[in-house]
């Protein structure tokens, strides 16, 4: 088999470059409890009556519940997910007998709040060194279908190309955001590894696109010519060393 030289590789961020699991449920919990606190303050200062607590008409599970139905009735922006949210907290604080006016203002600082939590991610301690190192010898993009903001991250040198699938309302595994991805890295599929930890949504879409693929998972079962194991980020570099070596 004749090797093709690797140019360029794409990213994905959650899960694959840190640790997603306990921002997002710290995410979603927090910036609930601090809309639901700094609302009662307000209505309390406003009226001076106490008022029901917003979390206890509607708890969080009713907050998730209203995201699903507008997803279900806007199946164009189910995978905007900034978008959801702020219209299912809006949708919400209107039920809540808040003013058309008062309602979209508290769901817009709900979602700053959202978005200060969200980017309170720590990358896996290899990650930043690693990327600086491939930037010299490869072309770089991510590629998310997450809410993350790579420049509010501080990262635009890392990924002067970052795909935000989600907002194009194409989400992966849609093949749109690689190809998108390709298109502006100037590379061939072949010359292109994609990095990510989601079989459905990163490793079979580059797959199937002829690019390498470099699978973060914990276990696998016989995978097809072209996908490669690893079991954390920090295999990267050995695996592009072998690659190279064929
Ligand atoms: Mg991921």
């Amino acid at each position: 088999m004749t090797a093709t030289t690797l140019k360029a590789i794409t990213f994905d961020l959650d899960d694959t470059l840190w640790d997603n699991h306990g921002v997002m449920e710290r995410t979603e919990a927090g910036h609930y409890a601090w809309l639901d606190a700094a609302l009662a303050e307000w209505l309390e200062h406003s009226s001076g009556i106490p008022p029901e607590r917003f979390a206890e008409r509607f708890p969080l599970a009713a907050y998730q519940e209203r995201r699903l139905a507008l997803a279900r009735r806007h199946p164009e922006r189910r995978s905007d997910f900034t978008w959801l949210r702020e219209h299912a907290l809006a949708s919400l604080l209107r039920d809540y007998a808040l003013p058309e006016h008062d309602a979209a203002h508290w769901a817009g600082l709900g979602m700053q709040r959202f978005l200060e939590l969200r980017h309170d991610v720590t990358p896996h301690p290899e990650v930043e060194a690693m990327l600086e190192a491939l930037a010299l010898r490869y072309r770089l993009a991510s590629i998310t279908n997450g809410n993350v903001d790579i420049a509010r991250l501080g990262w635009q040198h890392h990924f002067p190309i970052a795909i935000a699938a989600g907002e194009l309302c194409t989400p992966k595994p849609d093949p749109r955001p690689f190809l998108a991805a390709l298109s502006r890295l100037q590379t061939q599929p072949a010359e292109t590894l994609h990095v990510g930890d989601s079989w459905q949504e990163d490793a079979l879409p580059a797959w199937r696109l002829g690019m390498p693929v470099a699978w973060i998972a914990s276990a696998d079962t016989g995978l097809p010519a072209g996908i490669h194991r690893l079991s954390h980020i920090r295999e990267l570099p050995e695996l592009l060393a072998w690659l190279d070596r064929r």
